[in-house]
């Protein structure tokens, strides 16, 4: 018999996941199917999608090769009845208090403070460079974790090494880049870029970095078709795109530079949006979805 969720405690609530303690050393990480664009979650939820991502945070975490903070596979017998699938069982670890971004290409963020200073966290880029442009090799761009419902900042190296120290930073920037490296890689081989991610790191009783948090997701990394890519423009996203396009359509009714909560999804925006994200993980993965376990 599994537990029931209620028996563990809550103790915190994400934009997408809730996070609950089993015991002093290990959380429980549910994904929802909730889906948020342009900063509002959206209704109604996109069946299967905290599935699908943590169908691919496994799928990531093994094919890395680098210690992660995992406790037990998709069916471990401490996934409560209902959660089975779309949790994670995980080492309840001190977390190192930086966003750990590696960016390929320039855009978002980057962009705009390349736009400003040249540079983006303190790395200075070659001139020229426009939205989309892929950057020379792949760059730390580390940022502050902010408080539910800011942005997170982005800080220089520097300000990482005044926060944790120069050898901790030194080797989050090393591991950063070495796994976005590797992920690049296996996803190129599929046709898709891996523009940006964001990881977060735990640390091991002996000090060691372990990979957090969830991992190469869509929810934290833009992915880009390469078939499509096109520099000097806004590249769509892979799997927000269909969202992002109905909402700013005159369709929606919504004015995006409003204040107001969008409106809710048409049924065929998400059974659209839904296929998409399958695809992602079956793209990917090179995995069927239909073998993923549930329950
Ligand atoms: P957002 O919705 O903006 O991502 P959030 O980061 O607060 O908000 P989640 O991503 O759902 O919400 O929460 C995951 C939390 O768990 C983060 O604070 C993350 O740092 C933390 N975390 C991830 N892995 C571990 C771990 N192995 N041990 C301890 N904390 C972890
Ligand atoms: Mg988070």
């Amino acid at each position: 018999m599994r537990p029931a969720l209620d028996s563990y405690t809550h103790i915190a609530s994400g934009k997408v996941r809730e996070i609950y303690q089993i015991d002093d050393d290990t959380l429980l990480m549910v994904a929802s199917d909730r889906i948020s664009a342009y900063d509002h979650i959206l209704t109604p939820t996109i069946p299967d999608k905290g599935r699908i991502l943590t169908a691919m945070s496994f799928y990531w975490f093994d094919a890395l090769g680098v210690p992660n903070h995992l406790a037990g596979g998709p069916t471990d017998e401490r996934i409560p009845e209902g959660a089975v699938g779309r949790s994670m069982v995980v080492r309840k670890l001190p977390m190192v208090p930086v966003e750990c971004v590696a960016r390929g290409y320039l855009t978002g963020s980057g962009l705009i403070d390349y736009r400003a200073t040249g540079s983006v966290c303190g790395v200075e880029l070659p001139e020229g460079l426009d939205e989309a442009h892929r950057l020379p090799e792949p760059i730390f761009t580390p940022a502050t974790k902010a408080e539910q419902g800011d942005h997170d900042e982005n800080i220089s190296f520097e300000a990482v090494a005044a926060t944790v120290g120069d050898d901790l930073a030194t080797a989050l920037r090393t591991a950063t880049l070495d796994i976005y490296s590797r992920g690049a890689a296996i996803a190129a081989d599929r046709g898709i870029i891996l523009a940006d991610t964001k990881f977060e790191f735990g640390r091991d009783a002996d000090g060691s970095l372990v990979l957090a948090d969830e991992v190469l997701t869509p929810d934290s990394s833009r992915y880009w078709e390469a078939a499509g890519y096109t520099p000097g423009q806004v590249q769509p996203s892979f799997d927000k795109q269909i969202v992002r396009n109905w909402l700013t359509s005159p369709e929606s009714g919504w004015d995006r530079a409003s204040d107001t909560t969008p409106p809710a999804l048409p049924d065929d925006v998400v059974a659209r949006t839904r296929a998409r994200y399958i695809e992602a993980y079956e793209w990917i993965s090179q995995k069927s979805f239909d073998d993923w376990p549930q329950g």
